[in-house]
């Protein structure tokens, strides 16, 4: 990665990771664990999270886009990788190329894929068809899944892998939201039934996301496909809750962290950043980050009253996030010694305070997956707990970042 002479980065417990994964295949068994790593791991880097993951017993890897999955195997990764969405078909060769598992879900991708299979020479590609029971993004109509499937097991290239589909509510409590899943259930297992009905009986099923792994055991089926719970954050705060208090509690894996790269005391009524947002109510510390919202920390965190540890503190912004720069109020002069290369941290734990990608959801009024996929792709990852020998520089407890 070369090196980073600016002290700003995403450190990633993989021991936290491996713990994660051991108690979701735990929780999940006899299911197998697809570990989700799309959208580079959620943000903590795909092949460093798909190493860690399958270590840890995961079986499967699952991915969003061709590309992804093509990292993945170029990181040396070897278990199998679905492929979330159907491929486009002149993405199909690619696919078979690098052992990738398609989904699919169209005639013409199934044709397209079988070309690609037959034209590479490969015996038979395993095709996991998706249906769709009620999330109404992709999927097969179920009554086109029977003609499907047979599409499938009739070409000599290709085997049906699995039937599979995607919760919409699985982390609903309402009555409504449980109805749903059940519905949802109700119509995978019968799709299942029919193509049973006619000899065509996948491989594998699979219908379970983090929320449905967690909260609603009927769901699992063979095989779980966990995303954000692999992260140590819940799909929704309630269920944040149920995980938080379980036997075996999840353990945050990604923590956000700087260090100070200026500081001054400024007078009251000194209104720091952008827009001159907000005046000091008296003289006070102002430290500066280098961290802005180019790198994930989005500008409307001083608008609603975001806050970073300092010190071991909690402290406020004092102004506006600006693209690479974020100015934090650290109280009275006086208050607290604070000086350039302290550590900043916006994510994660620092003494007994901690900041939580769940806290950072609800300022910001959105969910955990959005805080974590936001985290930019200018900021270093750096892995704690990589297995030997892959051991990788941790930051310096001086001035500079890793
Ligand atoms: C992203 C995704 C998952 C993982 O969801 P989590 O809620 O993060 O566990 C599972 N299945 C599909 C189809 C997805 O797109």
């Amino acid at each position: 990665m070369g090196e980073h002479w600016r002290p700003v980065w995403a450190e990633i417990d993989l021991d936290a990771l491996r713990h994660n994964a051991r108690v979701l295949r735990r929780r999940a068994y006899p299911a197998a664990l697809c570990a989700v790593v799309k959208a580079d791991g959620y943000g903590h880097g795909a092949v460093a999270v798909a190493e860690a993951a399958v270590e840890a017993g995961a079986s499967w890897l699952a991915v969003a886009r061709v590309e992804e999955g093509v990292v993945l195997r170029e990181g040396g990764v070897e278990v199998p990788v679905l492929l979330l969405s159907e491929p486009p078909q002149e993405a199909m060769v690619e696919v078979v190329a690098s052992g990738l598992t398609p989904t699919v879900y169209t005639a013409t991708g199934i044709e397209a894929l079988g070309r690609a299979a037959a034209s590479l020479g490969v015996p038979h590609v395993d095709a996991h068809l998706k249906v769709d029971t009620g999330m109404h993004r992709v999927g097969a109509d179920s009554t086109d899944v029977m003609s499907l499937a047979a599409a499938i097991d009739a070409h000599p290239h290709l085997r049906l892998g699995a039937l599979w589909t995607h919760m919409a509510v699985a982390e609903g409590v309402s009555s409504e939201d449980r109805a749903f899943t059940d519905l949802q259930v109700g119509r995978f297992e019968a799709a299942v039934a029919t193509l049973s009905g006619a000899g065509l009986v996948p491989m594998t099923t699979h219908m379970a996301n983090s929320a449905a792994t967690i909260a609603v055991p009927e769901t699992r089926r063979a095989l779980v496909r966990c995303g954000i719970a692999l992260y140590g954050v819940a799909p929704t705060p309630a269920l944040g809750v149920a995980v938080a208090t379980a036997a075996e509690p999840l353990r945050p894996v990604l923590s956000l962290r700087a260090r100070v790269s200026f500081v001054r005391d400024l007078d009251a009524g000194a209104r720091p950043s952008y827009g001159r947002r907000r005046p000091l109510a008296e003289r006070s510390t102002v430290a500066t980050v280098p961290v802005g919202y180019a790198d994930g920390v989005p500008r409307r965190l001083f608008d609603c009253n975001g806050a970073v540890l300092l010190g071991g503190r909690r402290r406020p912004l004092a102004g506006s996030v600006t693209m690479d720069q974020t100015v934090v109020d650290c109280g009275p002069v006086g208050d607290a010694t604070v000086s350039v290369g302290d550590e900043v941290v916006l994510i994660g734990r620092q003494g007994d305070e901690e900041i939580t990608v769940d806290e950072w959801a609800g300022w910001l009024g959105t969910i955990g997956y959005e805080v974590l996929c936001g985290i930019g792709a200018r900021v270093p990852r750096v892995s704690l707990g990589h297995s030997p020998p892959k051991g990788t520089a941790l930051p310096s407890g001086r001035g500079n970042g890793p």
